[in-house]
């Protein structure tokens, strides 16, 4: 299979542009050259996310840490791993669903029996009750999301537990509770409601955050929001409460209220090492949404120079960012939306149309390579995928499929029930807000 990077034809998947940069076999630039020695190095020292994300890297809460990868699977050629893949799968028949996020490796998605974003995952898992074990190759709170949403006997496994998202540890518990303790501070009453019939503050959660977030908004009045649905939940939060506390990432908060009309004066950003989060009680009196000091390590990355160098070099181009880039791209962008939204818009494209895309680089890849018709390019020529979606490897697949095989479960993930029933209420608000689209956006794997 071929794959177009930047207009011209490149060898396939991420994962061998990496291998083929870093030993010079062929030109181009990556930010994450550690990779390609792969990721079960960063098994046995210190929590951290790697190479391009920014935090420390944090447990789910009853989870333990990844363990040494048994030596067979770190040294086993790729076309053994998913001989091995492939032979586990066959094994267990409907015992098992895999499911892939989009911004997996290649090597990873062509075992997936669904692919798609983190809640099509976690939706697309409910069609398959007979599962005992739903294997996510994707990140902590993706396991988490599909944890809440499958029946006690499923087990949801994450098959290298050092995977998480670092946008999502951004914001955790204790940070989010001492912020609503200052809020309470500055506003009074919380769940007082006034001559409206609105509260002062409704939290607001994304899906890429950890469940005991979730079950924070859950027991605080508030909801979950993807990229897709964020404005619908954002008017949801604003028919409920005066203003919004948004996290963990402030710049889908910041393009989704922007483009709703409110004004940027009147999004402040909380930093949680400081306090009042670094605004006056003035400041935040005025206030429509609290931005949480979040982003994304991968979509930080993208530019308005960028954007200019691709409207340069490809005249015609049709530039799409995802709405976790930072706003002065989604302002110079010619669209914006989540991972379906980009996906569907290429569909629904005629032949020959030009695309700069601004999300995570093993998608764009995957889609230049499904739709050859077009010319796609991922508007970073910087190869730099999410290093902890890349934690996922064939060899920790085939280790977690074959162990399942052997009758043993690893790597589970689990939320405890006094977490998980306020985050379902959290997310059952989301879906009564705007019920999901789950079968069309989900591809079948090799689809
Ligand atoms: S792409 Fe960004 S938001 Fe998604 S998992 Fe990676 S760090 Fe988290």
């Amino acid at each position: 299979m071929t794959i177009s990077i930047d207009g011209t034809r490149a060898a396939a998947s991420v994962d061998r542009a990496i291998r083929l940069i870093t030993t010079g076999a062929t030109a181009g630039e990556t930010c994450a050259p550690e990779l390609a020695n792969g990721p079960w190095q960063f098994d046995d020292g210190p929590a951290g996310y790697g190479p391009g994300s920014s935090m420390g890297d944090v447990i789910p809460t009853g989870s333990p840490r990844q363990g040494a990868l048994p030596e067979s699977y770190r040294t086993a050629p790729n076309d053994e791993l998913h001989a091995r893949i492939r032979a586990a799968k066959a094994a267990l028949g409907d015992r098992v669903v895999v499911l892939g996020h989009f911004y997996q490796r290649d090597e990873v998605i062509e075992h997936a029996d669904f692919v798609g974003d983190s809640f099509q995952l976690a939706n697309a898992a409910l069609t398959r009750p007979d599962a005992a074990a739903i294997v996510f190759c994707g990140v902590h709170f993706m396991a988490e999301t599909a944890d809440l949403l499958s029946t006690p006997e499923q087990a949801v496994i994450l098959p290298n537990l050092a995977a998480g998202c670092s946008m999502a540890d951004m914001a955790d518990e204790s940070s989010v509770e001492e912020c609503w303790e200052q809020l309470e501070e500055v506003y009074g009453d919380l769940d007082a409601v006034d001559a409206d019939g609105r509260v002062p503050v409704i939290p607001v959660t994304y899906m890429n955050s950890s469940a005991a977030l979730k079950g924070f908004v859950g027991r605080h009045g508030g909801i979950v929001c993807t990229s897709s649905n964020a404005k619908t939940v954002l008017e949801w939060a604003f028919e409920r409460g005066r203003r919004v506390l948004f996290f963990p990432d402030q710049h889908l908060g910041r393009n989704t209220a922007k483009a709703m009309g409110v004004p940027l004066e009147q999004m402040p950003m909380w930093n949680p090492r400081k306090a009042l989060g670094g605004n006056s009680a003035a400041g935040l009196d005025d206030a429509r949404v609290i931005l949480w000091h979040g982003f994304c390590s991968v979509h930080k990355r993208f530019t308005v120079e960028q954007i200019a160098a691709a409207r340069e070099s490809h005249p015609g181009v049709q530039v799409i960012v995802h709405p976790e880039c930072p706003m002065p791209v989604v302002d110079a962008a010619d669209a914006a939306g989540s991972t379906d939204f980009i996906v569907k818009a290429i569909q629904a494209a005629p032949a020959g149309s030009t695309f700069a895309i601004g999300t995570e680089i093993n998608l764009v890849q995957r889609l230049a390579a499904e739709y050859p018709q077009h010319t796609i390019f991922c508007l970073d020529p910087v190869v730099c995928p999410c290093s902890t979606m890349y934690r996922i490897h064939p060899g920790y697949l085939a280790w977690v499929l074959e162990e399942l095989v052997a009758g043993r479960v690893v790597n589970r993930i689990t939320v405890a029930d006094d977490v998980a029933e306020p985050a379902r209420v959290a997310l059952e608000r989301m879906l009564a807000a705007k019920p999901p689209v789950v079968a069309p956006a989900v591809a079948a794997a090799g689809a």
